[in-house]
């Protein structure tokens, strides 16, 4: 489950979106729809790197876009996305917006949350791997 908690004014002054993946759009997303205007300058927590391209099937655009445009101040996520498209392309995005962005903390967690999508991006980028392993052996 990708969650985001976006701060505007304090600890306790917060919206939070989840993303459930039969939805169309991220947590960031709905986090920054429910802010609004208080979006900038926030400090928005997720637990994994924002995505910095169009899903499959163009479902939705990236994330990363959103929290530039709504001006947030700083990005803290718990892991980056191992998804070849992601990799790191997200945290480098934001900062290159000028977005002060802080990796890691929480990382236990943010795995143990994100553990059905990290198996299917590491499953989907093995598998050729694996087919030649099988075949060589
Ligand atoms: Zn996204």
């Amino acid at each position: 489950m990708l969650w985001t908690s976006l701060s505007y004014q304090s600890e306790t002054d917060c919206v939070k979106g989840f993303h459930r993946y039969d939805r169309v759009k991220h947590a960031e997303v709905l986090a920054l729809e429910q802010a609004g205007r208080l979006a900038k300058g926030a400090t928005v927590y997720i637990n994994l790197e924002p995505c910095c391209h169009r899903g499959d099937g163009k479902r939705t655009p990236p994330c990363t876009a959103a929290l530039i445009e709504a001006r947030v101040k700083r990005v803290v996520c718990c892991i980056t996305d191992p998804n070849p498209r992601v990799d790191g392309r997200g945290v480098a995005a934001l900062r290159q917006a000028g977005i002060a962005v802080t990796v890691g903390p929480r990382i236990s967690a943010a795995r143990i949350l994100n553990a059905e999508y990290l198996r299917s991006v590491i499953t989907a980028n093995t598998s050729p791997t694996l087919s030649l392993s099988q075949l060589l052996f």
